[in-house]
């Protein structure tokens, strides 16, 4: 569980890195800023910060913020089945592009020699893609619907604006047995 005085210190050192990245937050979206910590206790590892400018029925926008080799756990977007209370959909397609720092983004794929990432030890068995991607500012990529990912920032931080279609969290597919998809939020 994620403790007010956590979230508060992610918080301030979250508009620092938006601050130095030239990137403006107003006080209201601040308001509105989330950490997802995944339920494992360790925000400082496996975690990212967050703020959503937009989430429709069709497309959704955020800045995401990682502090230095913080890492968001391998997920993926299945397709989401038809409910009695909505409507089936494909999975969610993401775009990341990066604005600060470096970014390590991992896809299955042709495995890199040796990856940029320090994988969370306590965890490591839950990281398993190891086709490399490093973004720089102005760089990005866009993952299809369904495919597995996880991604690190490099030494200085990173922040990294998402673009997609809509995002449910409840439907995110985890590698990790331990994360629970609602008390994550919004990657
Ligand atoms: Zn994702």
């Amino acid at each position: 569980m994620l403790t007010k005085e956590t979230y508060e210190q992610f918080k301030e050192k979250s508009s620092e890195y938006f601050k130095k990245a030239g990137i403006v937050i107003s006080e209201e979206e601040m308001e509105k800023f989330q950490v997802a910590e995944f339920g494992l206790g360790c925000p400082e590892t496996i975690g990212l910060e967050l703020v959503v400018y937009v989430n429709t029925d069709r497309c959704c926008a955020k800045e995401l913020v990682l502090f230095p080799h913080q890492t968001c756990a391998e997920h993926r977007h299945p397709p989401i089945p038809p409910a009695s209370d909505r409507k089936g959909m494909d999975g969610k397609e993401e775009t990341f592009r990066c604005r600060f720092g470096e970014v390590y983004l991992y896809v299955p794929g042709e495995p890199a020699p040796e990856i940029k990432a320090e994988i969370p030890k306590e965890r490591a068995e839950y990281f398993t893609c190891r086709h490399e991607i490093i973004l720089h500012p102005g760089e990005q990529y866009t993952l299809a619907p369904d495919t597995l990912h996880w991604f690190q920032a490099g030494p200085e931080g990173a922040i990294v604006s998402e673009f997609s279609t809509k995002s449910m969290d409840d439907d995110d597919v985890f590698t990790d047995p331990m994360i629970n998809p609602q008390l994550k939020r919004n990657i």
